[in-house]
């Protein structure tokens, strides 16, 4: 598997702070012929450039999904992860918005054995290693499905993903969490180096994960009382929005708030 981070800071669902206890993985495939995750990220080097400005990060849009599985650069096929797994997406239309992660497989015409086979294996993977991460079990009632399964839950809008595509080339749903359980029987406990003096069990991807989610709860919290005064001040004068008043700031933004200041 070949993951690739580029979050979608621009889309209004990263922009808003709600966050979720993940309890399961919707499988989304895209409805349109554009296998390359580059149609849908800004993308790099690695993964190819979005070149016709169509890609996700950008406001105005009502969708976004934690992650795209499909062709990168080199024709291979990989994930690009496009929020942090906690955060809430808006990829099901439904309720299952509060409890699963939502990947999009990046479709092709349909009609090629081998790119399915292909984005099949890194989808396992990746829905492994969600599973791994958050304790779920793949093969319980309503944990892995597809967006198709998450209507007849309830729990999402009515589309066909990925029942209108898996089946054709000789893949149910259950043989995906089947696949995925099989995944997890092999590998059970991968990339969770002990190491000397111990760093708690923690990985540096998970924690990133949860650097993420401190900053998420820090920018929920309210303007403490000694500094509502001037936090008004400071929004009143145009060098802060005023927003995440308790959240960290980089130097960029101390910098820009100073030469702002002092206009
Ligand atoms: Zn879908």
């Amino acid at each position: 598997m070949r993951l690739r981070r580029q979050y979608l800071t621009q889309n209004d669902c990263y922009r808003t702070d709600r966050t979720i206890q993940v309890q399961g993985v919707m499988v989304h495939s895209t409805g349109a012929n554009n296998p390359r995750v580059s149609r849908y990220v800004p993308g790099d080097q690695e993964m190819g450039f979005n070149t016709a400005d169509n890609h996700w990060d950008r406001p105005g849009l009502t969708k976004c999904v934690h992650a795209f599985v499909g062709k990168f650069a080199d024709g291979e096929p990989g994930t690009v992860q496009t929020l942090p797994w906690t955060h809430r997406g808006w990829h099901a239309g439904g309720a299952a918005n509060n409890t699963h992660i939502g990947f999009e497989i990046c479709e092709d015409g349909l009609d090629d054995p081998v790119y399915f086979q292909k984005i099949y294996e890194e989808s396992v993977q990746l829905t492994a290693m969600l599973c791994r991460q958050f304790k779920l079990d793949p093969l319980a009632e309503g944990v892995v499905i597809c967006h198709a399964e998450g209507h007849q839950l309830g729990i999402a809008s009515q589309h066909v993903d990925v029942l209108h595509w898996f089946p054709k080339r000789g893949k149910s749903m259950d043989d995906f969490r089947q696949d995925v359980a099989a995944r997890l029987r092999e590998d059970p406990e991968p990339e969770e180096p002990e190491e000397e003096g111990g760093d708690g069990g923690v990985t540096y991807e998970q924690w990133k994960e949860f650097m993420e989610r401190y900053r998420q709860e820090l920018a929920q919290l309210p303007s403490p009382d000694w500094g509502l005064e001037e936090l008004e001040r400071g929004v009143a004068q145009g060098f802060t929005d005023g927003q995440r008043p308790q959240d960290l700031a980089t130097r960029q933004e101390v910098v820009s708030m100073i030469v702002r200041a002092e206009k």
